[in-house]
């Protein structure tokens, strides 16, 4: 992997580049280690269900979140 091109990622602060040393991502936008550039997704049969899992779990939490501020807002 070369680390060489600075990451096009926005920061938080002030919505200025990361420009950390990144890679070549699969979409063609250059991420450093912090912004996902390590990572290429799951890729075995279990590691798929386990991401598709946390999604469901999250949404589920977000969704319980929502009713809870909702209860409180009555
Ligand atoms: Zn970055």
């Amino acid at each position: 992997m070369k680390f060489k091109l600075p990451c096009e990622t926005l920061t938080k602060q002030g919505k200025r580049p990361c420009r950390a040393p990144g890679i070549v991502m699969k979409n063609g936008r250059i991420r450093c280690k912090v912004h996902g550039g390590y990572s290429t997704g799951p890729k075995t049969k279990e590691g798929k269900a386990r991401s598709a899992n946390n999604i469901i779990k999250y949404n589920d939490q977000r969704a319980s979140n929502k009713r809870q501020i909702n209860e409180q807002d009555l």
